[in-house]
């Protein structure tokens, strides 16, 4: 009974929507998520808005209604658990995919922290949110170190430098300023990331007009220490006092898992798959959402990959 038509890994949103389009198809399915209930989601920081305006992050046709027109992170969090009450999606939650191969007979024999599964088809939705890029620096691992910023009242009147100017950085540099840190942001490039929200930029070239925010351009963390940090600047090192260092260098898939599921993974690390069908090299064995991407995080989000759900159903419907 441990048996399925398609087996899903990860209850993102769009893990989601490739349930909610099996459903409709009658075919049977179950998803295991890891963790929380759109766990990527939950784990953003508490006070984010996002890039996106509520009806692009819709799926199953069930409509996201907001006030504002782009929702905030708590209330995504509700939006996705309400959809999945109302289709009353099969999720096994807190319950991790180890392994996926395909037996002899052709059918795929699924290994997770929990029980073993067979199914007839394979869908990988696990997103990019839970590798970070590391910086590779000496003490990267120490305990005031984080790659996962949430909420700024932990760094209320504390010495912080932020890492990297992209859209995580730029919002945790402006949340903890606004808490009362004393921020320093260290930027590998000349400028700030060019998909920086456009109504956060002008606020964050303010802060560094102003001095509020101070900012090291072509410049680089090179060693953190318990009380200091270095930072290699185009004037040499500089060393300043330091509590708390939050490291917004970006995310990954997880590239070993899907080599590990035998998916071609080329020089570029952009997986191979078809893009009309969403199949990998593996008959069976679908990619859907922003795992799809490679390195190429930003070129994939809800809006345009939500419909690769309905592209896997239909595919696996004709085979
Ligand atoms: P995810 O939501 O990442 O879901 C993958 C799931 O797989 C996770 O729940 C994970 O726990 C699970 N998983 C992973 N490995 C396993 C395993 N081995 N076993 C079981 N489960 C596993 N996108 C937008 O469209 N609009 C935005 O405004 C936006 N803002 C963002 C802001 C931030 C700070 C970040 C980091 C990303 C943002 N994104 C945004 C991108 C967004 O994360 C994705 O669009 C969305 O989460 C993609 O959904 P997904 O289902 O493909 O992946």
């Amino acid at each position: 009974q441990n048996h399925y038509d398609i087996l899903i890994i990860g209850a993102g949103p769009i893990g989601m929507a490739c349930a909610i389009e099996a459903q409709k198809a009658n075919l049977s399915y179950v998803i295991i998520e890891k963790g929380a209930l759109v766990n990527s989601l939950f784990n953003y920081p508490v006070f984010m808005t996002f890039f996106s305006t509520s009806q692009k992050l819709e799926i199953g046709g069930v409509p996201f209604v907001t006030i504002s027109p782009k929702p905030n992170r708590n209330e995504a969090v509700e939006y996705y658990r309400r959809v999945a009450e109302k289709f009353s999606l099969n999720i096994n939650l807190f319950e991790m995919v180890n392994q996926v191969t395909k037996n002899t007979a052709g059918t795929f024999e699924i290994n997770t922290s929990k029980a073993n599964y067979t199914a007839n088809n394979v869908i990988v939705s696990t997103g990019f949110y839970d590798v970070p890029l590391l910086m590779n620096i000496p003490g990267e691992d120490l305990p005031k170190v984080t790659h996962y910023y949430k909420d700024p009242h932990l760094y209320a009147f504390q010495n912080v430098v932020v890492v990297g100017a992209n859209n995580s950085g730029v919002d945790a540099a402006l949340e903890t300023y606004r808490k009362g840190a004393n921020v320093t942001l260290v930027v590998r490039s000349g400028e700030l990331g060019p998909h920086v929200k456009y109504w956060v930029r002008p606020d964050i070239q303010n802060r560094i007009k102003e001095g509020e925010v101070k900012a090291f351009f072509n410049s680089e963390l090179v060693e953190i220490r318990a009380d200091e940090v270095d930072i290699k600047t185009p004037e040499g090192i500089q060393t300043i006092p330091n509590d708390f260092v939050i490291a917004m260098t970006g995310y990954q898939p997880d590239f070993s898992m899907l080599r590990k599921f035998g998916i071609d993974l080329p020089e570029n690390l952009c997986p191979v798959y078809n893009e009309e069908t969403m199949e990998t090299n593996v008959k069976g064995l679908y990619l859907a959402g922003v795992v799809c991407g490679g390195l190429d995080t930003h070129k994939l989000f809800i809006e345009n990959s939500r419909i690769h759900a309905e592209m896997i159903v239909n595919n696996i419907i004709d085979a």
